[in-house]
């Protein structure tokens, strides 16, 4: 395919989830690919995102499990948690996946190039003293930790670091109310710290369902996570004794050991010469595309974080699949960003697809809710006080199921049926006539009436 004008067909600037994924494709359609990458391969879900969270997530529930196991009669004495096993352990698996990454790429013929990349021009590449031509170019640097701009904001750690601190903290202030905070505020207190959650406004998981985010916030209550809404941050300084100690805008301190900032990510532009080669940016720093993933230079494309629409890793692999498509097989690009499900691995979990309560008021005039509460069939032995919550939005009109939400044990693993039964456009009827599987906590979702 390559016409030889220029060295490769596609080059690809960032090695995480949406440039992988594009790079093998188009290497599988023929073309010539090389991607380049300046950090570690897979990128932030990979290495310091989705992949090591979960395994902390799963590593801080055994705290529980531990407790709860005594009564199903077993007796578990002597418990005790090292952090460095956890730590390295999973650090030991990210490498592996890092090897296999290496090799899908080799084996579909992507050549690897170790190094930051940036734009010389429209189809140059500059990695290091090297110089590199493409017919096209696809921009996927994904997104990095912000942290506001505060007196002492240098000693704030972000999810990054978190992955990798030498010592486990006693006591850790977790800032912000999205994703990460509500994660991480679940993994150090099930690891053991005391731990507080810091969020600017009322309620965390703002955007979510109302009865989600209110069920959530009691179930961390129980779990003795200390949470103060309505706080901000308005120094942060370094103890003699390296502790670390917390001024309110209150004026009221508080120390602990480490500060972890989760208040949201931004597009991972910085040195990539985008200015130079005229590719346009947002207000917000985002690269501007359009349906096809064009940037405003014809040949330039990007996708994933950096385009800022959802920062997920399954948007950018679709997102990358259908351009490839697009480009190498002339398909359009038809991305449908409707209906996408997501789950916040909060302790509990969160799982979520379609319309919340208060959007789908927005847009409908007829909204029927479903919700039910109640404790999980494994405490009633174990006497844990957790409630699981569901919740069905309905269209009052024409039926249709607009949103599925839910608070508890594997709810993630739940709402990912409820997705397609959302996109193929399944009536409450059709729920209704499903019939449960039994005994879970799943079935409740065909037994709403
Ligand atoms: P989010 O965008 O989810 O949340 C950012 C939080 O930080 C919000 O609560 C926001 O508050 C707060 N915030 C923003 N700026 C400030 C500030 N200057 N001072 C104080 N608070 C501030 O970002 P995350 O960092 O949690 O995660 C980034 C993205 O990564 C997520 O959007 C998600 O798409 C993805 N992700 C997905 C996961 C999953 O699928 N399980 C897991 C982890 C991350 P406010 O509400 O007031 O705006």
């Amino acid at each position: 395919m390559n016409n030889r004008t220029y060295d490769f067909d596609l080059f690809v600037i960032g090695a995480g989830s949406g440039g992988v994924r594009a790079s093998r494709m188009a290497a599988a359609e023929g073309a010539k690919v090389a991607v380049a990458e300046g950090r570690f391969l897979g990128g932030t879900c990979v290495n310091v995102g989705c992949v090591p969270k979960k395994l902390f997530v799963y590593g801080a529930h055994y705290h529980e499990d531990f407790e709860d196991a005594k009564g199903y009669g077993w007796t578990v004495d002597g418990v005790s948690f090292d952090w460095p096993t956890l730590r390295d352990n999973k650090t030991r698996e990210i490498e592996r996946l890092n090897g296999i990454y290496e090799n899908l790429l080799k084996n579909a013929g992507v050549e690897l190039i170790a190094g930051y990349a940036a734009l010389v021009d429209q189809h140059t590449i500059a990695v290091g003293d090297k110089r590199y031509t493409a017919e096209r170019i696809l921009v996927a640097p994904g997104s990095k930790a912000f942290v506001p701009d505060f007196p002492g904001s240098e000693h704030a750690i972000t999810s990054d670091e978190a992955f990798y601190l030498e010592t486990f903290p006693g006591k850790v202030i977790v800032v912000g109310g999205g994703y990460i905070a509500v994660e991480f505020a679940g993994i150090f207190a099930g690891l053991g710290a005391e731990t507080v959650l810091s969020y600017r406004r009322d309620l965390f998981l703002r955007g979510f369902d109302g009865d989600i985010r209110e069920t959530l916030r009691d179930e961390m209550l129980k779990k003795h996570i200390n949470l103060k809404f309505n706080s901000t941050i308005s120094k942060i300084e370094k103890l003699a004794d390296g502790q670390l100690q917390v001024t309110w805008q209150d004026g009221t301190t508080e120390t602990a050991d480490t500060v972890m900032y989760a208040t949201g990510r931004v597009p991972n532009i910085k040195g990539l010469g985008l200015e130079q080669a005229g590719v346009a940016l947002a207000d917000n720093g985002a690269i501007k595309v359009d349906d096809n993933f064009q940037t405003s230079v014809p040949n330039i494309y990007a996708l994933g974080d950096v385009i800022d629409r959802f920062q997920l890793t399954p948007v950018a692999l679709a997102e990358a699949m259908a351009l490839v498509r697009h480009l190498y097989k002339g398909q359009p690009v038809a991305m449908d960003y409707s209906n996408i499900a997501t789950a916040v691995f909060s302790q509990p979990n969160i799982g979520t697809v379609g319309l919340t309560e208060e959007q789908a008021r927005d847009q409908y005039s007829n909204v029927v809710i479903f919700k039910t509460g109640f404790r999980h069939m494994k405490h009633t032995l174990s006497g844990r006080d957790e409630r699981v919550f569901m919740k069905l939005v309905v269209d009052g009109d024409s039926d249709r199921v607009l949103g599925c939400h839910m608070v508890g044990p594997d709810a993630g693993e739940i709402t990912q049926g409820l997705a397609i039964a959302l996109k193929a456009g399944a009536t409450k009827a059709i729920f209704d006539q499903t019939i449960g599987i039994h005994p879970t906590a799943a079935e409740e979702f065909v037994t709403m009436r």
